[in-house]
């Protein structure tokens, strides 16, 4: 799956949640999310961010913001 990183914080040009195939990216008041159950990784979404944001979950080895964009995509 992909995430969404700091770098979307206050940011919020959701070029990315219109190319979404599957409507996965759910929307905060200051930040992005994307529902890992729902996301098919097709990685459309990654070029499209312009602060570069969006990373596959590989490249978030700790885990913190796979974790943070499947509980906020719960909440919303
Ligand atoms: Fe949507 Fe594809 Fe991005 Fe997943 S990788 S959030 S399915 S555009």
């Amino acid at each position: 799956t992909y995430v969404v990183t700091d770098a979307c914080i206050l940011c919020k040009y959701t070029d990315c949640v219109e190319v979404c195939p599957v409507d996965c990216f759910y929307e905060g008041e200051n930040f992005l999310a994307i529902k890992p159950d729902e996301c098919i990784d097709c990685g459309v979404c990654e070029p499209e961010c312009p602060v570069d944001a969006i990373k596959p979950d590989t490249e978030d080895p700790d885990g913190k913001w796979t974790e943070l964009n499947a509980r906020l995509s719960e909440m919303w």
